[in-house]
């Protein structure tokens, strides 16, 4: 028996939106009328820096109205001999690839956020029949990262685990880098706002102050 599932449940469900200046995340999936005849729109990609309780990198594709989300704990790596595990999280809105800043302490994932590197990506063939799968051929279009990637996923003991483990590895392209994978992560500022982690966290424009109280527990 297929339960329902709510688009962008289990995200909406982990914060509270009084309190983080996250994206609440409007409904997904309801056709909206098209306001210019519909050219197809390139899917986003990108990744975001986030220091919380460990640093990781947050990647991020869109599919399907939504941004499928992965934690990725060391990092992409450009070295096709490289598999960085890739941790399944849950879907995000579309609107959070635009959010850099500081998430409130005790918020669900509190600490600061920066966007590491944005662009497009090109899936190969039916990325909603490879993520089911569990193997995702595509290109990255970004501003650091580019080139032919791949996401597979592990399997796992549990049937139907809530956080997948996937692995991400590049493929071997013009733009692998063999012996040096973290070669793109050198650079660690915003390619938006061109902060490191630590300017932002000292940004006081970027938190978002609540005059009602703790409401993050
Ligand atoms: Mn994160």
């Amino acid at each position: 028996m297929a339960a329902v599932r709510k688009p962008l449940g289990e995200y909406k469900r982990k914060r509270n939106f009084s309190v983080t200046a996250e994206p609440a995340g409007g409904p997904v999936g309801k056709s909206r009328p098209a306001k210019k005849a519909a050219r197809p729109r390139r899917l986003k990609y990108l990744i975001q820096l986030h220091d919380a309780s460990r640093l990781h990198f947050d990647f991020r594709l869109e599919l399907d109205g939504v941004l499928k989300s992965w934690a990725v704990t060391r990092g992409p790596s450009v070295d096709p001999a490289d598999r960085r595990l890739a941790v399944e999280v849950e879907d995000h809105p579309l609107e959070y690839g635009s959010f850099e800043g500081i998430i409130p302490k005790g918020q669900y994932g509190g600490g600061t956020v920066i966007i590491w590197d944005k662009g497009h990506w090109i899936p190969e063939g039916d990325a909603i029949e490879g993520l089911r799968k569990g193997k995702l051929d595509f290109e990255l279009r970004g501003k650091r990262l580019k080139g032919a990637f791949h996401l597979i996923r592990l399997p796992d003991r549990e049937k139907k685990p809530r956080h997948p483990n996937w692995l991400l590895i590049k493929s071997r392209d013009e733009h692998a880098r063999p012996g040096d994978g973290d070669a793109a992560m050198r650079d660690a500022t915003s390619v938006v706002s061109g902060k490191t982690i630590a300017q932002m966290a000292k940004s006081k424009a970027a938190i978002w102050h609540s005059n009602r109280g703790h409401a993050g527990s």
